[in-house]
């Protein structure tokens, strides 16, 4: 049994008959036997059915938002916000997949041609992470269903309702039931799914638990993608303007309670804009009403997973130890519930983990810097290479630091961003592999080589 909490207020929404062992075994089994057929089905039916699933989202949009805010703590505006971001990505995907596996005939004279088809992975597991469900669970699913393979998802352990929500909007739609099959539960049922016959891994979740997933795959040689954490670094120049930066940058460091991704988690500021900067940052955070992630007007939620307050609490401990000076916030909130007050520290620097360690929730620190070349030493050390950004009019100025950073994606003027039409993907110990983009579709695929000779 699987019970699910209300981070919001400790109490039990669900209790959930979980996966076993055995059960994951049998799923794999008709998924398997499932895809050879779902493979020959059309493209044209394909689409169908995800043109089905998005009516689904759409008429369900509301109960589906209260269901991942529930469950997930995330203020319902944002959940909203996440849905309606999911129809864009689906007719992404719509519009871009016939083209992005059609077969190439890339050599062709007299006697020979070669070509280049895109076949099925076959049977893959989409392991998810719960800060995002809707995105992280369908950057796999609608592309990996829509080029004929088989899934066994798992979403995570805290968004399990959102999972089963959305693997029977996919089965209403039309997708087989043995073809897509959802895996209640926990790392447990995460470690029996990998023992199962597959033929690619996606992963979305922490870089530890990336790692044990590599190490597990690797006698095996299965294809394996993970899209793990980031401590995502921007950079405010001197000749930017400091309210619009800091209005940008508070809300990119504190949207989702703090729990993307690609959360801004820590900031650099030209000393000469530094004062002014911190103060329009200070200012901002304080507006933002934490409270019932139901109420239309919260904007900080509840922390999902509770043991995430001990980490941000120590992180803001150690920092304070170091000589960081706090301006606001720097506590979990007593009373039931996983709530930590959004959190603004200066003063900071690289022997603090709060500059160095993936924060995950609604702290940050801002560091002053003296010039462009100690902001691009800073924003560049670290082991994460998520997405990384750049405040600055002067567009020279910021294409010529972004070519230097080593990240997956790199912004001018913005933060916190997602395209559907861009890859999504990490350097270092932010993964490997990607999602979303025309590279994001044929991922999904093996590219197999045809050598044809007219006899
Ligand atoms: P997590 O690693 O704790 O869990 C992710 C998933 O892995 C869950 O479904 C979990 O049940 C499963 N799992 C746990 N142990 C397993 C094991 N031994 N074998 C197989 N599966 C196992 O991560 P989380 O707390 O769900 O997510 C937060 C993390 O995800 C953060 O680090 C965040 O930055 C990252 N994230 C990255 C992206 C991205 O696109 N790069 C997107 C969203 C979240």
């Amino acid at each position: 049994m699987l019970s699910i909490h209300n981070p919001a207020t400790g109490e039990i929404l669900a209790i959930l008959p979980a996966d076993d062992a055995a059960s994951v075994a049998a799923k794999s089994r008709l998924a398997r036997a499932a895809q050879t057929a779902w493979a020959r089905v059309a493209l044209q039916e394909r689409l169908a059915c995800v043109g089905r699933f998005r009516a689904g989202v759409v008429r369900e949009l509301e109960s589906l938002a209260r269901t991942m805010t529930q469950e997930t703590g995330k203020p319902i505006t944002m959940s909203r916000n996440e849905l309606n971001g999911l129809l864009a990505r689906i007719d992404f995907f719509s519009a871009e997949t016939a083209a992005s596996i059609a077969s190439e005939t890339v050599f062709d004279d007299a006697t020979t041609q070669e070509q280049i088809e895109h076949v099925p992975l076959g049977l893959i597991a989409n392991i998810s992470a719960w800060n995002y469900p809707w995105f992280v669970g369908s950057n796999v699913l609608i592309p990996a269903l829509l080029t004929g393979n088989a899934v066994l998802y798992k979403p995570s352990e805290f968004a399990a309702l959102t999972g089963l929500a959305m693997t029977r909007l996919w089965h209403e739609a039309g997708v087989p039931k043995d073809l897509l099959a959802c895996l209640i539960g926990a790392a447990d049922v995460g470690s029996a799914l990998l023992d199962q016959d597959l033929d690619g891994v996606f992963f979305t979740g922490s870089h530890a638990t990336g790692q044990r997933i590599a190490q597990t795959l690797a006698p095996r040689l299965v294809k394996l993608q993970l899209e793990l954490g980031g401590k995502d670094p921007s950079y405010v120049c001197a000749d930017a303007d400091p309210q619009t930066a800091a209005a940008a940058l508070a809300d990119g460091a504190m949207y989702n309670t703090g729990q993307s991704c690609c959360s801004v988690e820590r900031i650099y500021v030209h000393e000469a804009i530094h004062d002014s900067f911190v103060h329009a940052f200070v200012e901002t955070v304080r507006s933002f009403k934490l409270g019932d992630p139901l109420q239309d007007s919260s904007y900080i939620g509840a922390i999902t997973r509770a043991p995430q307050l001990a980490v941000l609490q120590a992180q803001v401990d150690d920092a304070l130890a170091k000589g960081a000076r706090l301006l606001t916030g720097g506590k979990r909130l007593s009373g039931p519930g996983n709530w930590f007050e959004p959190t603004v520290l200066i003063e900071v620097d690289h022997r603090m983990a709060l500059m160095r360690e993936e924060s995950f929730g609604p702290i940050i620190g801002i560091q002053r810097v003296s010039d462009d070349a100690e902001a691009l030493r800073l924003m560049n050390d670290t082991r994460y290479g998520l997405t990384a950004g750049v405040y600055t009019p002067d567009a020279a100025r910021a294409r010529a630091l972004l070519a230097q950073i080593d990240a997956g994606s790199v912004y001018w003027n913005c933060c916190d961003r997602v395209s559907p039409r861009l890859p999504w993907s990490g350097v270092g110990d932010s993964g490997v592999g990607l999602t979303l983009s025309r590279y994001g579709i044929q991922t999904f695929t093996r590219p197999k080589a045809w050598h044809l000779r007219r006899v």
